[in-house]
């Protein structure tokens, strides 16, 4: 039996919001593509969920965030504030955080209030902002981005990553119903989408299962992973709200859950 390397593996920090919850951390999700680990936005608690993964702040290459609200950019500042422990040293690689339109000044204004508490090393912080107006694209070492704007913040993008061999996974970030992450997600062999709420409390902004199904299927994503649930979701079957508009695979995250493409 050949066994296919994977050329992407995901893997679930925090499938929750900004309610506390010993189960569901808040939002955030770590791609390993070659050699780099990316996280995808980085709510309060994700620094103690990638010990779970035998992972420290100091091998994390880059963050991508998907807009600012505190439960998917709060870790932030201690993030930074811990890479300063003792004295740096332990930062062998640049962090390079990549954020839509917006982020430097976000960045700024937490230094106003932070100081040089979360001032890193100029040779050791590097931002990219991505457009928050229109498609982009960014080439990396090993992967390529593409990011879109979608219906949430003024800043929010969504973004997918794209491997060497071509495999791809998208995030959404909080999204209401998209066009743009449609087109983003098109064939993609995962997408992970938010699905805040059951559907018969679609809150605007945000999508339901049935609408994170339907974007699936449209886009014609070869996997969906529904995340971001709030206390409601557990309370409903979530699996056969989104089977009302989609076939594929379908998985409903939890902390820690890893998926590997190819799987
Ligand atoms: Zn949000
Ligand atoms: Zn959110």
């Amino acid at each position: 039996m050949s066994v296919v390397k994977p050329e992407i593996t995901v893997t679930v920090l925090g499938s929750g919001t900004c309610v506390p919850s010993l189960e569901r951390s808040s939002c955030s999700v770590m791609l390993e593509v070659s050699n780099s680990r990316l996280l995808f936005d980085s709510g309060p608690g994700t620094m103690r969920r990638l010990l779970r993964t035998n992972t420290t702040i100091f091998e994390v290459d880059y963050i991508f965030y998907s807009h600012f609200h505190p439960d998917h950019s709060a870790e932030l500042v201690p993030f930074l504030f811990a890479t300063k422990y003792p004295d740096m040293s332990q930062r062998q690689t640049v962090l390079t955080i990549v954020a839509g339109g917006g982020f430097e000044d976000f960045l700024a204004r937490l230094k106003g209030v932070y100081g040089k508490w979360i001032d890193l090393d100029p040779g050791l912080l590097e931002i990219m902002e991505m457009n928050n107006q229109a498609a982009d694209s960014l080439r990396l070492k090993a992967f390529t981005v593409q990011s879109t704007p979608v219906e949430h913040n003024p800043e929010s993008i969504a973004y997918r990553i794209t491997s060497t061999g071509g495999y791809s996974t998208v995030y959404s970030g909080d999204t209401d119903y998209s066009e743009n992450l449609i087109a983003l997600s098109n064939g993609a062999d995962l997408l992970i989408c938010e699905s805040a709420l059951p559907d018969d409390l679609h809150l605007k902004g945000h999508l339901t299962p049935s609408l994170a199904g339907n974007i699936a299927t449209r886009a014609g994503v070869k996997k969906l992973v529904l995340t971001h649930f709030y206390p409601e979701c557990d309370q409903v079957d979530i699996e056969q709200e989104c089977r009302k508009t989609y076939n594929g695979p379908l998985v409903l995250a939890e902390d820690l859950m890893r998926i590997q493409i190819p799987g």
